[in-house]
């Protein structure tokens, strides 16, 4: 698979005249290499050529690793008292005899110094974008890649029963997280796909809100968003549980959320608009009289990237593929009374979708 999608790209650079590209985003190399690191501030790339074998330049104290998952072709790794663009620009002229070169680069995360670099060392004659190749091979996932999404998606779900367990009058937001946490934790999972939310009361009509030291009491919206990173792949739930009691205004925006959740699940099919999905939640939310309480788009792609391709958002004109994978989050968020979300990841099939997470959906009051 690896070696099939480095080959996509040498297909692409000889389709599109450039002699090289330079990959170093953790999650593209990630995707190419099978070696998931983060170098922090050193220099980790790959150069992938039309018409000659790509190296890997990595930390030296990384190459082992870089090898054992998998990477088979030409490794060089450099030491902290090197400079690593000396050793690519020696690199690079074995390939291209010292003439200047056109280089393809991931242009929204290429740093400027980098960009002069890649000028100076690799003889850059012209840098143009591999950003939409990248996402476009990135966009539908193999069956190993589903597999892993979800294995992390159950995961989501047990987070969240953790979180549902653990509620009791007077918690705090964080002592749930933290619980939640703990619990992964102990089942192998070191790192969470985003910084977890546990929201209470009024706080969960906060989109983006950060969970804090209030604490819980009855007749409060219960908010959870989590997800982990399994394998390198993320996953990402939201599921909202009513505390002690639940008010007819609560259940009135519970049961409008999740029919719109329904809503985008029953458009997911191969072939569908993507953004048809985005408006079937919003018409659902439209009728029912919430319509300016749901200000962001239903949901995003899932995989490496806790947010990539594809948008899932009404402008978006593209067409749902077999083997995409993205959330469906419709959310309505009343300043006062509070916010419900939920969130599933989805998977398009031959036929229709499947979700991969499974937490239970009908209203719980705990
Ligand atoms: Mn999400
Ligand atoms: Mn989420």
């Amino acid at each position: 698979m690896r070696e099939q999608r480095l080959q996509m790209i040498s297909k692409w650079l000889k389709e599109n005249d450039t002699d090289a590209a330079f990959i170093h985003s953790t999650e593209n190399v990630f995707y190419l290499t099978n070696f998931f690191t983060d170098p922090h501030e050193r220099l980790m790339g790959l150069f992938v050529f039309k018409d000659s074998e790509p190296f890997f330049i990595c930390p030296g104290m990384e190459t082992s690793q870089a090898k054992e998952a998998g990477w088979g072709h030409e490794l060089i790794g450099y030491g902290d008292h090197e400079d690593p663009w000396e050793i690519i620009q020696k690199a690079i002229h074995k390939k291209s005899g010292g003439r200047a070169i056109s280089v393809a680069v991931e242009k929204d995360l290429l740093s400027y110094s980098r960009a002069e670099n890649l000028m100076s060392s690799a003889r850059a004659s012209s840098l143009s974008s591999i950003e939409e190749l990248m996402n476009g091979l990135r966009l539908v996932k193999d069956e190993k890649e589903i597999s892993i999404l979800e294995r992390a998606a159950e995961l989501a779900d047990f987070g969240v029963k953790a979180g549902v367990e653990a509620l009791k009058e007077g918690i705090s937001e964080m002592d749930v997280l933290a619980e939640i946490e703990y619990q992964l934790k102990r089942k192998g999972v070191s790192q969470m796909s985003f910084s977890t939310m546990v929201l209470f009361g009024e706080k969960s009509g906060q989109p983006h809100g950060n969970p804090g030291l209030e604490t819980l009491k009855k007749g409060d919206l219960v908010l959870f968003d989590l997800g982990v990173v399994l394998d390198g792949y993320c996953s990402d739930i939201t599921r909202t549980v009513a505390f002690g009691n639940v008010n007819d205004r609560q259940r009135e925006i519970y049961d409008t959320c999740l029919k719109a959740n329904q809503a985008a699940l029953d458009a997911s099919n191969p072939g569908t608009r993507i953004g048809d999905l985005d408006l079937a939640a919003r018409k659902v939310i439209e009728d029912a009289g919430f319509g300016d309480y749901f200000p962001h788009r239903l949901g995003h792609g899932l995989g490496i990237s806790v947010h990539e391709y594809p948008s899932m958002a009404f402008t978006n004109d593209n067409l749902l593929k077999e083997g995409m994978v993205y959330t469906v989050e419709p959310g309505i968020y009343v300043p006062g009374v509070g916010g419900v979300r939920i969130e599933d990841d989805v998977l398009v099939t031959k036929d229709g979708y499947r979700t991969l997470t499974k937490f239970p959906k009908q209203l719980q009051i705990i």
